[in-house]
């Protein structure tokens, strides 16, 4: 086991509810969620925040983005629109350190950022 939650779910180490996946990027249902459609799609790379990501490999974000189009296309998300967060560090309220995603949607969402 790795002592990433998130690297562990890649693994299937730790279930997850899994929506998407392909060869670089997971999509799956956040445990606690904050919203009618709450997912998180990480890339299979382990990295901290979306800046070490960019730094690291800036394609991978494209990677993740390209596998929100693809799932959101697929179904009414993208239709009605949705929402994509991702928090960094102690001020943006990081809990997980494997740069992960929000997709929410599902309704219409309260507040003016975030959920
Ligand atoms: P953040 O605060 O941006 O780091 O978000 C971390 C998110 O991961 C939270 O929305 C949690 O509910 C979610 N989460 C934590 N553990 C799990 C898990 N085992 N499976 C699915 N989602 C999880
Ligand atoms: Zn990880």
């Amino acid at each position: 086991m790795s002592e990433c939650i998130f690297c562990n779910i890649i693994n299937k180490e730790l279930p997850s509810s899994v929506v998407f996946e392909n060869d670089k990027v997971l999509g799956f249902k956040d445990i606690d969620p904050s919203a009618k459609v709450h997912l998180l799609f990480i890339h299979k790379n382990h990295s901290e925040n979306v800046n070490d990501m960019v730094r690291t490999d800036a394609t991978q974000v494209s990677d993740v983005y390209q596998a929100i189009e693809q799932y959101t296309a697929g179904n009414s998300l993208a239709a009605d629109g949705f929402r994509v967060v991702t928090n960094i560090g102690k001020h943006g309220r990081q809990d997980v350190f494997h740069t992960h995603f929000h997709v929410l949607g599902g309704e219409k969402l309260t507040g003016n950022l975030g959920n």
